[in-house]
């Protein structure tokens, strides 16, 4: 949907991709609609919201929006339907989100010719080219603070420099501690309890496959077996914190703090 809130860029040339939060539209439509009214006053050219494969656009990208006071001239610029005030949790559950932006900045660039690089305030302010948040435009850009200090800007710039898609999670790889813990059962199976990669804990029965048990641990884990197939197993967390999770067959409880 376009808007009728743009002007010329009077020949000055794009150097920044800037993000920002919508602050209440939580559609890239009624984002659209915000932009569409020439009261509002405002505009940006593009919006991202959790359509998958989706941007709003609004504003054609050889056109300048009206978002960022003095930058609109040398910037492109998408509103997240989204708010600075989110939490870590909150952007986390917004994957798809993410991914348009993303999507939308790996474009951007790609078009204007300008790297994917996260600029600092005073790059942003001082002739930089790359990409950077409103609250790094200061005053100069309106005085704004979004996308706010949860914002995972380093991700969404990862996945544009990947083309857009997020990263495959890494395969649960098995790594051996120096000394694995060991048990042996009540029906006289070898157990073998590993760290992996991230700290989680891994258990393997004879040659069956390792499974993960979760958590985050140190190397120092003690299994206490039990009768009828049950045990203990004790590790520490990073914070020295000692944790059991008791386990009856393949039946495992949960982790509890001991
Ligand atoms: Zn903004």
């Amino acid at each position: 949907m376009p808007s009728p809130n743009y002007s010329s860029r009077g020949g000055a040339a794009v150097r920044l991709i800037v993000l920002h939060t919508a602050e209440g539209a939580l559609t890239i439509e009624s984002l659209g609609n915000y932009f569409a009214s020439s009261s509002s006053g405002v505009s940006s050219h593009a919006g991202a919201d959790d359509t998958p494969n989706t941007v709003g656009e609004y504003v054609a990208r050889d056109r300048k929006a009206w978002t960022a006071s003095n930058a609109n001239p040398v910037s492109v610029q998408i509103e997240l339907c989204a708010f600075a005030a989110w939490g870590p949790d909150d952007w986390a559950a917004h994957p798809t989100m993410l991914e348009n932006t993303a999507k939308w900045v790996a474009e951007e660039a790609d078009a204007f010719g300008i790297p994917i690089t996260k600029l600092s305030a005073t790059e942003a302010q001082g002739g930089g080219r790359g990409v950077c948040q409103h609250n790094d435009l200061g005053a100069w850009g309106g005085g704004h603070w979004d996308c706010g200090p949860a914002f995972p800007i380093d991700r969404v710039l990862d996945m544009a420099r990947g083309g857009g898609r997020p990263q495959p999670e890494p395969k649960p790889e098995v790594i051996e501690m120096a000394a694995p813990a060991t048990c042996t059962d009540s029906d006289g199976r070898q157990w073998v309890f590993y760290k992996g990669p991230r700290g989680e804990l891994y258990a393997r029965c004879d040659a069956d496959p390792a499974f993960t048990l979760g958590g985050n641990v140190t190397d120092a884990i003690a299994v206490i077996p039990g009768p009828r197939l049950q045990f203990d197993v004790y590790a520490y967390a990073p914070n020295g914190q000692l944790w059991s999770r008791h386990a009856e067959g393949f039946d495992w409880g949960d982790w509890y703090a001991v």
